[in-house]
C-alpha cells in the first residue's frame, strides 16, 4: 500500500469506488475518464508502479490480470465484437497513475 496512490486508496475502499469484479489478487472498476462505451481498468492489489517494476514473482499477478480482462469482455457483452486490452507505461507512454493497471476499452459501434 502507497500512501499517496489513488489506486492503493480505491483498493483500501478510502475513495469509494464500485468494484465490478474483485477477488484475491484485483479489482475492476469503470475508469472515470472514459475512452470508450465500455472502458475497464484491471488493477492488482499489490503496489507495483508499472511494468517496468514487475518481479518473477509477479507472473501470476499479470496471467490473473489479462485473465480477467478476457472474462470482463464477456461479461461486458464485446468479447466477440472486440475490444483492446493496454498498459502505459511510464510517463512517455502516457502513464498518469502510477500503479500498474490494465485498460480494457471496446464497444464501438
Ligand atoms: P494511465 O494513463 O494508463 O495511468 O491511466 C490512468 C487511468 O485512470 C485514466 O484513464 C484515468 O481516467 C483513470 N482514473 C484516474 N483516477 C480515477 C478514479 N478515481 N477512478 C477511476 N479511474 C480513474
Amino acid at each position: 500500500m502507497e500512501k499517496d496512490c489513488i489506486f492503493c486508496k480505491i483498493i483500501n475502499g478510502e475513495i469509494p469506488s464500485d468494484f465490478l469484479y474483485k477477488n484475491d489478487t484485483l479489482v475492476v472498476f469503470k475508469d472515470i475518464n472514459p475512452q470508450a462505451p465500455v472502458h475497464l481498468l484491471i488493477v492488482p492489489l499489490k503496489h507495483i508502479r508499472s511494468i517496468n517494476d514487475l518481479m518473477q514473482e509477479d507472473k501470476e499477478i499479470v496471467s490473473e490480470m489479462i485473465m480477467t480482462a478476457g472474462e470482463m469482455a464477456k461479461k461486458e457483452n464485446i468479447a466477440e465484437s472486440g475490444y483492446r486490452l493496454f498498459f502505459n507505461v511510464e510517463k512517455g507512454g502516457g502513464q498518469e497513475v502510477f500503479h500498474l493497471h490494465l485498460h480494457l476499452v471496446g464497444g464501438w459501434k
